[in-house]
């Protein structure tokens, strides 16, 4: 995993400012081509080009280019709601990548793209939750296996706060363990222990319910109740959009001390490029609806912590390239 560094906790400024209040952007600067990852044998070879600390790959990689196993791989999946009726509608089409599986590692993959062109639709796939699972055509392939249906080894974080309301913050947070039999006493003893992890205080709020919680709070019983199932792959539909800025900050930088712990591989998707460059080793750029991938880009890990980040002229050169290409798919 890289080894990414934290933002200073409990600081007011905000390591990962909403979109829009960035200097100017400057001339994207065009970097020399690259060698990227090592393709499998027989693969077409990468290049990459470099745009401050991204390197774009000169095409998205398929499942049979990459040397190791695949944690999630896309083959030529397309989506149709409503297939064959009269509202029918094409959300993603031909969409092909591959994620993969590093061992004791695990990969924080950001997507972004404009609204609509299916980012959510790609991981409620990856989830296997209808009515986005099943894809229309092509495969979705979790462990070199396709998705049947929701499984422990994903789990899956909302923007929404999705809390039970009639149970407090200990029942909420082991609700996943209940459901797997695990008996009260362990399950109540491990929830106390993910209660503190997401920064809680176990005395005051245990016995809480949702509705006397904060947003950023009910994100955290959010988290915690996802990550004590210790699942391969956390997906988050834009966990922290519903935050204030100070408090996404903060989010960011709990999510990176438990992706550490956790070693699973991340699937995440924002809307704020600041945040993908700072958090994602890998970023894939979606196309206008029908979406599929148009870009991938492998992100050097950051030097230094998020709002120091925002005055390094390479990591905005990345972010203002992604800013551009979006710019330009949203007036197309
Ligand atoms: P994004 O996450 O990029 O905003 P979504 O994956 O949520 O995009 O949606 C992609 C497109 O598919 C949108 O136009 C949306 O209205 C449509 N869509 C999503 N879910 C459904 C559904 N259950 N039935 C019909 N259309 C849907």
């Amino acid at each position: 995993m890289s080894d990414r560094p934290q933002t200073p906790a409990g600081t007011s400024g905000a390591a990962v400012p909403p979109p829009g209040t960035q200097p100017a952007p400057a001339a994207s600067p065009s970097g020399p081509t690259a060698p990227a990852d090592p393709p499998a044998a027989g693969a077409p070879a990468l290049a990459a080009h470099a745009i401050g600390m991204g390197q774009v790959l000169d095409h998205v990689r398929a499942p049979e280019e990459v040397p190791r196993p695949a944690i999630v791989a896309f083959r030529h999946v397309t989506k149709t709601y409503n297939a064959g009726q009269a509202n029918a509608f094409t959300a993603i089409r031909d969409v092909t990548f591959v994620v993969e599986d590093l061992v004791d590692k695990g990969e924080f993959v950001c997507v972004l793209g404009p609204s609509g062109c299916g980012k959510s639709t790609i991981l409620r796939l990856i989830a296997g939750l209808a009515p986005q699972h099943p894809a229309t055509s092509g495969e979705v392939l979790v462990q070199g296996r396709p998705v049947q249906g929701p499984g422990a080894d994903r789990g899956m974080v909302f923007q929404d706060y999705t809390s039970f309301d009639h149970r407090t913050v200990l029942e909420n947070v082991t609700f996943g363990l209940e459901c797997q039999g695990m008996p009260r006493r362990q399950r109540f003893e491990l929830g106390r222990e993910w209660i503190a992890k997401v920064g809680l205080n176990v005395a005051k709020d245990q016995n809480k319910f949702p509705h006397e919680l904060s947003g950023g709070m009910r994100q955290r019983v959010a988290i915690a109740r996802t990550l004590i199932l210790r699942p391969r792959i956390i997906l988050m539909d834009e966990p922290f959009g519903a935050l204030d800025p100070n408090t996404r900050c903060n989010m960011q930088d709990l999510l990176i001390r438990l992706w550490k712990e956790v070693q699973a591989t991340v699937f995440f998707i924002t809307h704020s490029i600041e945040e993908a460059v700072f958090l994602g080793d890998r970023v894939y750029l979606m196309s206008n609806s029908p979406g599929t991938i148009i870009e991938e880009m492998k992100i050097e890990p950051p030097d230094r912590p998020a709002h120091e980040m925002l005055g390094v002229p390479r990591f905005l050169d990345t972010v203002h390239y992604i800013r551009d290409k979006i710019t330009q798919l949203e007036v197309t």
